[in-house]
């Protein structure tokens, strides 16, 4: 049994297949459902298309160099679906899985399913994460997550404070921005990146000098590398570098992260230029990662030559803002995401109740398996390219699993 039908499910099911492993892949919307319904309007992968293809499925479009707009990653996981024919069952919600004698009870909206072994595939990005510290913003303001936005025209005229600067959070800073909009971006720990380096994309480099294929049990602190936020990249035609230099510069006002709120006040944490000194020293570690790499390659590969990229500094900013002043109208939680595993009835969590797993396989329920966590088997694991290692990963110990426990001969 397969839990969801986004791109891990389906590789997944890839996976089983090739191996004639009879299952089936239980969809509560429909295949992409995760694309469809929960992205804003804008949207476009930050991943190139080249970077996007799933197994036996490569990218055959026209533009390799491209990035997928919301419509195209439908289409393109969609086709996926189709082209190896997944047992997907629709509009299929998983309700609960308990533990039976010698393997699970799976029941949805449609009746009840039994199963030996079990992959959930459900998404590492259900629910948005939203700190605390929201419950104590005044009324007056409008909060929207990033699950729940999608254009700058659904919020109200007026200043916006968009928190957090991963991915989204700068994503959405610059489209507010244009749209005429204040805003007042919160900045905590960040991920810096340059769109291209060296004449290639910047995630040629993390693919090929072997960063993103990094294994889990590799990784010095594991728990820190499935925290770390999102890099600040967009794909968009222009191949522009997004960060906090060229928010800066469109207008956008930039402070430290917003620790609390007390008596209709947001105050924020004065350790900004920390931030940004550490975003600046982790990327140039990154590059010359990238470097060194470079050089121990065959000659005639054909790269620019080293770059360094200025540090980024942006004016002193304040530590507070009255959200009562009416300065700004709404804020944007861009604040991440998390799995919601609520339906999963089985001793498989954590003391914060994140799902404990040795790179996949999980601990506590024998036959469970999980996939598209964060760095799940490698960095790459929640991004669409990182499917295919960890399904044939997973799928190999699932089999053997079967095969040990004599139900069926993989
Ligand atoms: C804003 C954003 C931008 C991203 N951009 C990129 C990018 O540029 N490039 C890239 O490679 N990756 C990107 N990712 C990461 C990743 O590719 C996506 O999160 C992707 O959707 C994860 O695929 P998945 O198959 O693991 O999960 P999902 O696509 O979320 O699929 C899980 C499926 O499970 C279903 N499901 C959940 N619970 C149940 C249940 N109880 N019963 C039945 N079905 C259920 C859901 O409906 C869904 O269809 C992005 C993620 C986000 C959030």
């Amino acid at each position: 049994m397969v839990v969801g039908a986004g791109h891990a499910g389906l590789a997944t099911s890839h996976a089983l297949s090739e191996r004639s492993l009879d299952h089936v892949v239980l969809e509560r919307g429909e295949v992409a459902n995760s694309w469809r319904t929960e992205r804003w309007e804008s949207l476009r992968l930050l991943t190139p298309n080249w970077l996007s293809g799933l197994p036996g499925y490569a990218y055959r479009g026209a533009e390799p160099d491209g990035f997928m707009t919301m419509g195209e990653v439908i289409e393109h996981i969609a086709g996926y679906a189709a082209a190896i024919a997944a047992p997907v069952r629709t509009h299929t919600t998983v309700a609960s899985v308990t533990g039976t004698d010698g393997g699970y009870r799976v029941t949805t909206n449609q009746g009840e399913i039994a199963c030996r072994t079990l992959v959930i595939a459900s998404g590492a990005a259900n629910v948005a994460q939203v700190p605390s510290l929201s419950q104590a913003v005044p009324q007056s303001i409008e909060c929207v997550t990033a699950f729940q936005y999608r254009g700058a025209q659904q919020l109200p005229a007026g200043g916006v404070l968009v928190v957090g600067a991963s991915a989204t959070g700068v994503q959405l800073a610059e489209e507010i921005q244009r749209s005429g909009r204040q805003v007042i971006l919160c900045v905590g720990e960040h991920v810096r990146l340059p769109r291209t380096y060296r004449g290639k994309d910047v995630l040629w480099w993390m693919e090929n000098a072997g960063v993103w294929s990094e294994r889990y049990d590799a990784i010095d602190d594991l728990e820190r590398a499935r925290r770390l936020p999102s890099p600040q990249l967009i794909g968009s035609p222009g191949r522009i570098t997004l960060n906090l230099r060229t928010l800066h510069l469109a207008g956008v006002e930039i402070l430290g992260r917003l620790a609390t709120v007390r008596d209709g006040q947001a105050l924020f944490s004065g350790g900004l230029a920390n931030q940004l000194a550490l975003a600046d020293l982790k990327l140039g570690r990154l590059l010359d990662t990238f470097d060194e790499w470079a050089q121990k390659t065959p000659p005639g590969a054909d790269f620019a030559s080293p770059e360094r990229f200025e540090s980024i500094s942006v004016p002193v900013p304040r530590l507070s803002l009255d959200l009562r002043s009416g300065e700004v109208r709404s804020i944007v939680w861009a604040t991440g995401f998390r799995p919601d595993h609520a339906w999963l009835k089985l001793p498989v969590f954590d003391r914060k109740g994140r799902l404990r797993h040795e790179g996949g396989v999980v601990t506590g329920a024998p036959g469970v398996y999980a996939m598209g966590l964060p760095v799940l088997r490698r960095r790459k694991s929640t991004f669409i390219t990182g499917a295919a290692e960890d399904a044939h990963d997973v799928v190999a110990h699932l089999a053997e699993y079967l095969g040990s426990s004599g139900k069926i001969s993989a």
